[in-house]
């Protein structure tokens, strides 16, 4: 590998803004911030989560004349 040219590969925490978890991963960024995680997203949880997402189908009803 050329010496300089690359970036610094090092172990950091990555955090999850929903729940708050914490995990160890790698990579050449000093944190990761992720929106959801194994810890909360519905797939793993089997429950379902309405946080955000009607907001886009709303509007998308909306301007389309939907119900
Ligand atoms: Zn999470």
């Amino acid at each position: 590998m050329k010496k300089g040219i690359h970036p610094d590969y090092k172990k950091v925490k990555a955090v999850c803004t929903s729940c708050g978890a914490e995990f160890e991963t790698g990579s050449v960024l000093n944190e990761i911030r992720v929106d959801t995680c194994s810890n909360c997203h519905p797939f793993y949880t089997g429950k379902q989560r309405f946080a955000s997402a009607d907001g886009r189908i709303d509007k998308f009803n909306k301007k389309y004349g939907l119900k």
